[in-house]
């Protein structure tokens, strides 16, 4: 069994793209809303990777009693603002605000996690048209890619049918020739899928959901999943212990999919920027 090693392959991405950022002078602006943990600690993480990749980064924080509308006149400002290339709301957001009217706010050219309709519509149609596709799919192919896992032709599993992870990996490894299958809460027998799968990718948020009996002998598994387990230990959706002794690669939590989702929003930071400068 291999690890699939996000951190450093996120580290080298990072590094790869100092050169075009120092061309470029891109700017990443980030809307905070509240003080949830997990959001305060992504967004630590995407400000040191924008500082190690030469990206100028922005940090707007309101408390979570904000307004849909005040919340809308901050994205509709740095939409106007050419000085930012590209803009994302740290999700989740509290009840009161709409998320898709928050979402479909952010001009398509700075939607740099690709959440937006026009990008996902794009990122449907090929891989060629895969300008500013969502970043946690875009940190799965990079990664699948850097390691030579072929996917043409494999069967594919995702567990997981979310806007953000599960369907939009599935299409994008559908557009890369793979027979994909995408489960989610209403498949009837989880296990007689995910044990045909070459590649398995699961995007829940369930400690164990997956476990050793429900996969093959030399998968590869990616596990997008982040939890916390009883000791507080953060842990994906698959038994990792259990599964490596039966999988040819799997990914860490941490240090899979999390980094390479933060190394994909600098990709797609730079090529918001370039597509604006029209380079
Ligand atoms: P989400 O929007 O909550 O989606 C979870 C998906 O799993 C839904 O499609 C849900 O189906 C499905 N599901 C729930 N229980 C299931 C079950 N027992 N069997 C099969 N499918 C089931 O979450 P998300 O945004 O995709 O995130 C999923 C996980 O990945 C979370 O732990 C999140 O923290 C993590 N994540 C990690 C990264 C990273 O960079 N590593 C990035 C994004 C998300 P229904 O909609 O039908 O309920």
């Amino acid at each position: 069994m291999a690890i699939l090693d996000g951190k450093a392959l996120s580290e080298q991405l990072i590094d790869s793209v100092k050169e075009r950022a120092s061309e470029l002078s891109p700017t990443l602006a980030v809307i905070l809303v509240g003080e949830n943990p997990a959001s305060m600690a992504y967004v630590r993480n995407k400000k040191k990777a924008c500082e190690k990749a030469g990206i100028e980064y922005l940090e707007f924080k309101y408390p979570d009693t904000i307004t849909q509308e005040s919340l809308l006149e901050k994205i509709k400002e740095l939409n106007e603002d050419d000085s930012v290339n590209g803009l994302i709301v740290q999700l989740p957001l509290p009840d009161q605000i709409y998320v898709p009217d928050i979402i479909r706010a952010i001009a398509p050219v700075k939607d740099v996690d690709g959440f937006g309709a026009y990008n996902l519509g794009k990122t449907f149609l090929s891989p060629d048209f895969e300008d500013l596709p969502p970043a946690t799919p875009l940190g799965i192919v990079k990664l699948l890619d850097h390691y030579d896992i072929q996917v043409q032709g494999k069967e594919v599993v995702v567990v997981g049918h979310s806007n953000h992870v599960g369907k939009p990996v599935s299409v994008m490894l559908l557009n890369r020739n793979a027979t994909v299958t995408t489960c989610h809460i209403y498949t009837k027998d989880l296990s007689a899928h995910t044990k045909r799968a070459d590649i398995l990718i699961v995007a829940v948020g369930k400690e164990k959901l997956i476990t050793a009996d429900m996969v093959k002998d030399g998968v590869v598994v990616v596990d997008v999943g982040i939890n916390r387990n009883k000791e507080g230990k953060l842990c994906g959706d698959t038994d990792f212990e259990e599964i490596s002794k039966k999988a040819s690669y799997i990914t860490p939590v941490p240090g899979g999919v999390g980094p390479m989702t933060v190394a994909a929003l600098i990709l797609n930071t730079i090529r918001a920027t370039e597509r604006q400068h029209k380079v």
